[in-house]
């Protein structure tokens, strides 16, 4: 019983030839609920169809930071639409991405991203949260524009303890993938190790950072099971035990029965 928090198994181009067989190996290797991820303007509307074809799959909507040129009334009220569908649990994921520096200006990036913290206020969704080598202005961000009032999930959560205590204190959970599995991630492991069990979620972010022993080949979303596997070693405790844990977490977070 696992529920993974984030997969782009519905639109990434590298499931384009066995996205069935992978759908039906997540679900045989425990995957009982998963949400989605409309990252942009064309994925909003496969995700949610996709959502809307499985019962045990939710979808977030939202503009990620390197698509934030896309921004404009017709996507904001897209989203807004999107928003009102039961199935749409999260608006995201959104955030920054000061890694990709081709892709969106980040002044558009933050301008973006404040406007769809306000629409998560607005319609009540939890948030997932985008952010590649941008933790400061990421936080600062979500606390001035009080992202607290929702909360959500700081997806593929990559800070150092000191953000983790900032996300923490804004009601956040922390989405835990494989790249806490990585030898050269001490930093991403202490932060599991520290963190508390009942804001812990789990994701894959697959096709990308597959957990060991798959590191450099194409993830998918059963191996959350692996991610899970890790954390239970990590921290001393049962895999049921943090499999249970973080199914109740992402429930609770995204509003989920
Ligand atoms: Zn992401
Ligand atoms: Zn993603």
């Amino acid at each position: 019983m696992l529920f993974n928090t984030h997969s782009h198994v519905d639109t990434n181009r590298k499931f384009e030839s066995d996205r069935d067989e992978v759908v039906a190996r997540a679900r045989e290797m425990g995957v009982s609920r998963m949400m989605v991820i409309g990252f942009n303007r064309e994925a909003i509307d496969v995700s949610v169809a996709f959502a809307e074809r499985h019962d045990w799959v939710w979808a977030a909507v939202g503009i990620h930071p390197t698509d934030a040129l896309q921004w404009n009334d017709e996507v904001a009220s897209a989203l807004r639409r999107a928003a009102l569908n039961p199935k749409v649990r999260a608006i995201g994921e959104v955030g920054l991405d000061y890694y990709w520096k081709d892709e969106a200006p980040f002044d558009v990036q933050r301008d973006v991203f404040r406007q769809q913290i306000r629409l998560a206020r607005e319609t009540k969704l939890p948030l997932s949260i985008h952010d590649r080598d941008a933790h400061d202005d990421v936080v600062r961000i979500l606390e001035e524009e009080r992202a607290d009032e929702v909360g959500g999930i700081m997806h593929c959560f990559a800070g150092d303890w000191t953000i983790a205590e900032r996300c923490l204190a804004l009601g956040f959970c922390l989405g835990v993938g494989g790249t806490v599995t990585y030898k050269n991630n001490p930093v991403g492991q202490d932060v599991v190790r520290r963190m508390p069990l009942d804001r812990l979620v789990l994701e894959t972010d697959d096709p990308y950072l597959s957990p060991m022993p798959f590191r450099g080949k194409r993830n998918e979303p059963g191996y959350v099971k692996f991610v899970a596997e890790f954390v239970a070693q990590l921290r001393g405790i049962s895999f049921e035990e943090v499999a249970q844990a973080t199914f109740d977490n992402a429930n609770r977070v995204l509003g989920i029965e």
